[in-house]
């Protein structure tokens, strides 16, 4: 196809066939030599690549997947960081996603409770790669879904809601920063729009804000430990549309490969561990996972 002459990066098709036949001979059936690796620029429709991951997937028992904002992006809601991302575009933004900016300047807060009554989320729906995703739960494979989203999608595709991990909150709760308080964002968002700019807790009068982890905040350990845990209980760990670059989420990468998992990593950019992964794929999630994982489409 021709989106493969996109990533001029890979090596020719042929040089990658040929690493297929020599990892025959590896001393771990079917895992890739180091040179090998950086040939799994897989290639759509019947290449062997996908293929091969496909083989990973069929013979797992559990398959623990990370997803970022690039499976996201097809459903309409833009990363942080890319060129389109929202902080490229408005250095408010970032503002708005340090604590605390949030906590000192109530102009802060009203503008991210407008910006929250706009978040494309409510109106997003999920699209190809989160229903795949699903469709590996109902095949039985998936361990877990740790996601670095708060977005809701995958669990708006179907995908249990005990299975799915997020480290960095929910966009779908509120908190009170005050006493705790949880309750559901609409709840809020409909005291907005009846004028509240700043609403408070209705306990305590502490602030309220959308229940993730800004910058600034502590992580949650008990979701980070389970993170971890769960990237270490696979046979196949596949980061799907994640630059890697946050952590402690992005230890889960290498903490896969000690625990013996083969890694797979789905994403448009490089990233750091590009060349100790098993297999690189650089194609559109939306395309690519129902193809891996089996769902139609
Ligand atoms: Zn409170």
């Amino acid at each position: 196809m021709g989106r493969c002459a996109d990533y001029k990066s890979a090596p020719p098709l042929s040089a990658a066939r040929g690493h297929i036949a020599e990892s025959a001979q590896g001393e771990k059936a079917g895992h890739w030599p180091a040179a090998g690796r950086r040939c799994m620029m897989a290639c759509m429709n019947g290449h062997p690549e996908l293929q091969t991951i496909k083989s990973w997937i069929d013979a797992a028992r559990r398959v623990t997947v990370l997803t970022g904002a690039g499976i996201s992006t097809d459903s309409g809601i833009p990363d942080f960081r890319g060129t389109q991302g929202v902080w490229t575009l408005n250095p408010k933004a970032e503002k708005m996603s340090d604590i605390r900016h949030y906590v000192s300047d109530p102009e802060v807060r009203r503008l991210s409770w407008q910006s929250r009554l706009a978040h494309p989320a409510w109106t997003a729906a999920p699209n190809a790669g989160h229903h795949a995703l699903a469709e590996l739960e109902r095949r039985g494979k998936l361990h877990a879904l740790v996601t670095q989203n708060i977005d809701g999608l995958h669990q708006r595709a179907g995908v249990s809601a005990n299975k799915v991990i997020e480290v960095h909150g929910t966009l779908h709760r509120v908190i009170c920063l005050g006493c705790g308080w949880r309750g559901p964002m609409q709840d809020t968002l409909d005291r907005v729009r009846a004028g509240e700019e700043d609403p408070q807790c209705l306990a305590c009068s502490g602030l309220l804000k959308s229940d993730t982890i800004s910058f600034g905040q502590p992580l949650v350990p008990e979701v980070i430990d389970r993170a971890m845990r769960v990237a270490s209980e696979c046979e196949v760990f596949i980061a799907i549309g994640s630059t890697l670059q946050v952590y402690p989420v992005a230890g889960a990468v290498p903490l896969a490969l000690q625990a013996g998992a083969r890694v797979v990593i789905i994403n448009a950019q490089p990233t750091q561990f590009d060349g100790v992964a098993d297999a690189l794929v650089r194609l559109p999630i939306g395309e690519v996972l129902p193809d891996l994982f089996g769902a139609g489409r």
